[in-house]
């Protein structure tokens, strides 16, 4: 096929070097010269970098390792701290891709951290190569946060002395005054997208209230993605004696709200209350129950009771970060970190979630394989709820109209166009996301079937179909988290409505999508096939009950302007920007 293919300008330099070692050497130099020039210039390398060649970025790289002193379990992690800040990797010369190097730029601005190994994590400074640059630019104070917070984290993660104090003290059941370090431990609940969005979430609420965030990794959510903090691990180590995920349900009497209901607690007074009176951890369950948060914490007296523990551990199938804009005592730390409030899960999701080097070959593979030399990539995730079962021919049927009105792909033609417009030729590529393979093959069947009023090519690829999801497979998340990525690096993307999955994947992107609405509960169609999104952020599904103790139905999105109900949840909150 004589297809004009343009190279997308931000592929990363070893995809290129990778296919001229294929190619073999073509270039103006001979091999016999490039070796009496490196012969000469050897000793020079090895003064400059001190015999240190294992910290360049390397393919065969191993994506885990052990962190040392975290207890009986095996981590995976993103490469434990090195100091190097500025260290230059320059691309190799004649090649067009952009110089890849430890700066600002790699760096996202200051987002990541420089002190990481970059061949044990290599998704960390190379994913975001694939994509547009971010449209929202990062806060110096966000960033000197984040850096602060590594440094708490270090000191008082796992393997320290301060970690191993905190523990003894809680199988002591104390909770003793002053602590230097504070925890919240974060617990899975539902799917992929739902853990990235409450992983989140929850970082910003250790940021904001200075705890050290470790996660209960479960077997199938081992191996994904890298330790984001360096120098440490983010991983719960074993030996955690409040391990079992059963105990973590709305009527366990650890829970906030029980233990305030059981007057184990009191919020009445905050300032009265000792940290050595209260119990040794607190259990803050935030999940959605009849469409509202369940519990009622977001609110300063209870912010100020909670502060007090050491110990929390935290279960939440939502997006809460919305309902930490909503804490007064909170609002004015979070305008300083986010003046852009829709840039939120867009600068933490970049910051906290890397694959693992083995994720990450699945998706560099995918995308180098089908998706770097096409001039659009326009990215569809159909995804059918159990509790809202779309059949097949309505959803494709809704799809369909979408891409119309939207003009999302180009229309067919009746016969071979000329090449005249000025669109023939390019290639646009479908990436579909769904557990299901119908709406990919009917697609494709389109587009090879017919020509496109345009010239233009239309290539349509579906990673995979799973069929069913599979809480508790971690085959099944690894292909999960590689195609959040690869939407992740689409152009344009469509979703279907109330996903998580797709929430994750706009949101890194940056990208504000077009949402198919779901039918309403007595339909099976929704009339209208698609809208566009407002903003960047994740929907928060159930909002919590605001006015505090008064209890009190407010409707923040009258009170606050950076909120506003989202285009698919109706009574769900969105940070959004005018
Ligand atoms: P949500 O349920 O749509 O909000 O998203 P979650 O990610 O929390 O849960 C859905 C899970 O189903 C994912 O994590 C995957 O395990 C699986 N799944 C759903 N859609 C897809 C898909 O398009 N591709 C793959 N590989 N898995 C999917």
């Amino acid at each position: 096929m004589d297809v004009k293919r343009t190279r997308s300008p931000r592929a990363p330099a070893d995809a290129d070097a990778d296919k001229k070692r294929a190619a073999g050497w073509r270039g103006g130099v001979r091999p016999h010269m490039v070796l009496v020039g490196f012969l000469i210039t050897l000793p020079i390398l090895v003064f400059v970098f001190g015999g240190r060649w294992g910290s360049f970025p390397s393919s065969s790289s191993p994506t885990t390792t052990s962190v040392p002193n975290v207890g009986s379990r095996q981590v995976v992690a993103g490469g434990v701290a090195m100091t190097q800040t500025s260290q230059k990797i320059e691309a190799p010369k004649n090649v067009s891709a952009p110089t890849t190097s430890l700066s600002q730029n790699k760096l996202l601005g200051g987002l990541l951290s420089g002190a990481f190994e970059e061949s044990s994590c290599q998704s960390r400074y190379k994913s975001s190569l694939y994509r547009k640059q971010s449209p929202f630019p990062l806060s110096p104070y966000l960033v000197q946060k984040l850096r602060k917070y590594e440094a708490y984290h270090k000191k008082c993660g796992p393997g320290t002395k301060r970690y191993r104090k905190a523990i003894k003290q809680l199988k002591a059941g104390r909770n003793v005054e002053n602590s230097e370090c504070k925890y919240v431990v974060w617990f899975p609940c539902n799917g992929l997208g739902n853990r990235m969005l409450t992983i989140a979430s929850t970082f910003l609420y250790a940021l904001l209230s200075d705890r050290v965030l470790l996660m209960h990794v479960a077997p199938e959510q081992e191996g994904l993605f890298c330790e984001p903090f360096p120098g440490s691990s983010w991983v719960l180590p074993g030996g955690f004696p409040h391990n079992n995920p059963q105990n973590l349900h709305i009527g366990a009497p650890e829970s906030y709200v029980n233990m305030i209901k059981n007057n184990v607690i009191r919020n009445d007074d905050p300032g009265s209350v000792p940290a050595s009176s209260l119990p040794p951890y607190v259990y803050l369950h935030v999940e959605q129950s009849r469409l509202k948060l369940s519990d009622n914490v977001f609110c300063d007296e209870d912010q100020l009771v909670l502060s007090k523990f050491n110990w929390m551990i935290l279960k939440s199938d939502s997006y809460f970060a919305p309902a930490l804009f909503l804490t007064p005592m909170y609002e004015k730390e979070l305008g300083k970190m986010f003046p852009q409030k829709e840039a939120v899960f867009h600068h933490l999701g970049r910051y906290l979630f890397h694959p693992t080097n083995t994720v990450w070959g699945i998706i560099r593979r995918y995308y180098e394989a089908y998706l770097a030399r096409v001039d659009e990539k326009i990215g569809f995730q159909i995804r059918i709820f159990p509790e809202k079962p779309i059949k097949f021919e309505n959803m494709y049927d809704q799809l369909m109209r979408c891409i119309r009105e939207q003009q999302l792909l180009p229309e067919l033609g009746t016969a071979e166009p000329a090449n005249t417009t000025a669109d023939a030729g390019k290639v646009k590529a479908v990436l579909i996301a769904s557990l299901y393979s119908g709406y990919y093959e009917k697609i494709r069947g389109m587009y090879y079937e017919n020509p496109t009023k345009t010239g233009e090519i239309v290539a349509v690829y579906q990673p995979s179909h799973e069929e069913q999801q599979q809480y508790t497979s971690n085959e099944h998340n690894q292909k999960a988290l590689a195609e959040i990525y690869l939407l992740s690096y689409c152009d344009k993307i469509a979703m279907t409505a109330w996903s998580t999955f797709g929430y994750v994947a706009y949101s890194f992107a940056g990208v504000k999508p077009w949402i198919l609405l779901r039918p309403d509960w007595d339909k099976e169609r929704s009339e209208v096939a698609c809208v566009r999104s407002t903003s960047v952020e994740p929907c928060l599904h159930s909002p919590p009950i605001l006015g505090c103790r008064a209890k009190r139905e407010v409707d923040v999105t009258a009170v606050k302007p950076y909120v506003r109900h989202c285009e698919d949840v109706g009574f769900g909150l969105k940070l959004f920007d005018n």
